[in-house]
């Protein structure tokens, strides 16, 4: 800075390109809090950030504070009004960012206030007021990031982890408890991946309802608005980007309900992905899941009522251990009553480490290879009346393949890979990426065919 009272030295390797964006930064505190600062830095130096040594050169002013002793507070507020008065562009962060009612009675201007060592927070928060650029020649990897999936759909993890402790799984001991991305953060990746050309975002996580709830909720800054780290809250905003916006793995916690209506408003697809694994209570206890069935089955007619277009996909497990004949019946006529559109199901197998492999009770794997048949037998039937109902609607349906022989996309109803396809015979005049309007005019138990309305 031009009066450099606190700021350090920082090394800046490498020339940065022509309009780089500056960032200056004021560093207080204890060693930690400057490794925080040159983490920071580093980040943001390999996104083509310039680093200023002055307040008038620099497009924004990082103020990492200190909140250890009141004497630090203060220098703290005072470092943040210093940078107030000789640029007027700062984004306070570290301990004392805990604090932010008190920094903004006294800076109401602040750009972005986050604590310490909220590296994803107050980098979002620099993307947020002032944007890297893009250099084609130099950066290796597209704004959009590096994708596997086809050009037109992309998976969007907004979190690590899980805080369940389901008796069949092992994830939580392989990758901790919920850990969720800002909102703020998410969103931006969202917006990139929409603007590389992206027509169908689809939601993932170990357990996308509990989105936000080890952040308790946060807000973050996205498009110079706030936005809560939670579920319904992240749905709408991703519902505004103008694409698909699909969930995947969500629990049916109440809270569920508050998406409903935005897919009913057509800002969400009609679709939730809503892994049950099984409908006794038995086996749902044994499984350590929520229990109540019943409950779930009323949830899921309100739901239809408030959106009769969901599309509910689920799996199962059958012969988990302690899974009596009658136990199996209680799921077949659960599945009767909930109708779910499309399902998975799965042959309980040991994992490696999982509580569930001391539950007496282990099924003969005869007994499980009968039961998997019956129960997807029964879904077949379920399956192919909720098709045989589309026969004659006009339905929305995006474009995975053109060949010679005509297109295959898929409607609100299908993910790729995992559920079915529409198929247009002999449409070639569509593009991959395309949401056109079909009649559908022939269905089976997974597929639809049909003609596009404009062809
Ligand atoms: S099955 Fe899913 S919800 Fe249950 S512990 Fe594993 S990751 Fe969590």
């Amino acid at each position: 800075m031009s009066k450099p009272t606190h700021t350090p030295t920082v090394p800046t390797p490498g020339a940065p390109p022509p309009g780089a964006p500056k960032v200056g930064i004021v560093s207080l505190g204890c060693p930690k809090a400057l490794v925080d600062s040159e983490r920071i830095l580093t980040k943001l130096r390999s996104e083509g950030y310039e680093v200023s040594p002055s307040y008038d050169d620099a497009d924004v002013v990082l103020v990492n504070t200190c909140g250890f002793l009141d004497s630090a507070k203060q220098e703290s507020l005072d470092a943040i009004g210093e940078a107030m008065r000789e640029n007027g562009r700062v984004i306070v962060t570290g301990c004392m960012g805990v604090e932010e009612g008190r920094i903004r009675e006294m800076y109401p201007n602040v750009l972005a206030v986050t604590g310490p060592h909220q590296y994803e927070q107050v980098v979002s928060a620099v993307h947020d007021h002032l944007p890297p650029v893009h250099n084609p020649y130099t950066d290796l990897v597209p704004p959009e990031g590096l994708r596997l999936t086809p050009r037109h759909y992309a998976y969007l993890k907004i979190s690590e982890g899980c805080n369940h402790r389901c008796s069949f799984c092992i994830i939580p001991s392989l990758r901790g408890d919920l850990a969720s991305r800002p909102a703020g953060n998410v969103l931006r990746e969202a917006e990139r991946l929409v603007n590389a050309g992206v027509r169908e975002l689809m939601v993932i996580s170990q357990d996308t309802s509990a989105y936000g709830l080890d952040l308790r909720h946060a807000e973050s800054e996205f498009k110079g608005r706030k936005v809560r780290a939670h579920m319904t809250d992240l749905a709408r905003e991703l519902g505004g980007l103008g694409a698909w916006v699909r969930l995947h793995y969500v629990y049916p916690y109440p809270h569920v309900d508050e998406v409903i209506p935005l897919m009913a408003e057509g800002l969400v697809l009609p679709y939730l992905d809503i892994p049950f694994q099984h409908a006794s209570p038995n086996v749902l206890k044994a499984m350590k899941r929520p229990a109540n069935q019943e409950k779930v089955l009323d949830r899921i007619r309100g739901w239809r009522e408030v959106c009769p277009d969901l599309t509910i996909r689920s799996t199962f497990i059958v012969g988990f251990p302690g899974e009596t004949e009658q136990d199996f019946q209680f799921l077949l006529d659960w599945l009767s009553e909930a109708k779910i559109d499309r399902l998975g199901c799965f042959k309980y197998e040991a994992v490696d480490g999982a509580p569930a492999n001391a539950i007496e009770g282990a099924v003969p794997e005869e007994v499980k290879e009968e039961r998997w048949n019956r129960l997807m037998a029964h879904q077949q039937a379920i399956s192919e009346e909720r098709m045989q109902a589309k026969v004659g609607r006009t339905i929305d349906v995006i474009i995975d393949e053109v060949d010679e022989e005509g297109a295959i996309g898929r409607s609100a109803a299908d993910a790729p890979e995992i559920d079915g396809s529409v198929f247009l015979n002999g449409d070639t005049s569509v593009a991959v990426g395309d949401i056109v309007q079909v009649t559908v005019e022939h269905a089976e138990e997974y597929d639809l065919w049909g003609t596009r309305v404009d062809a």
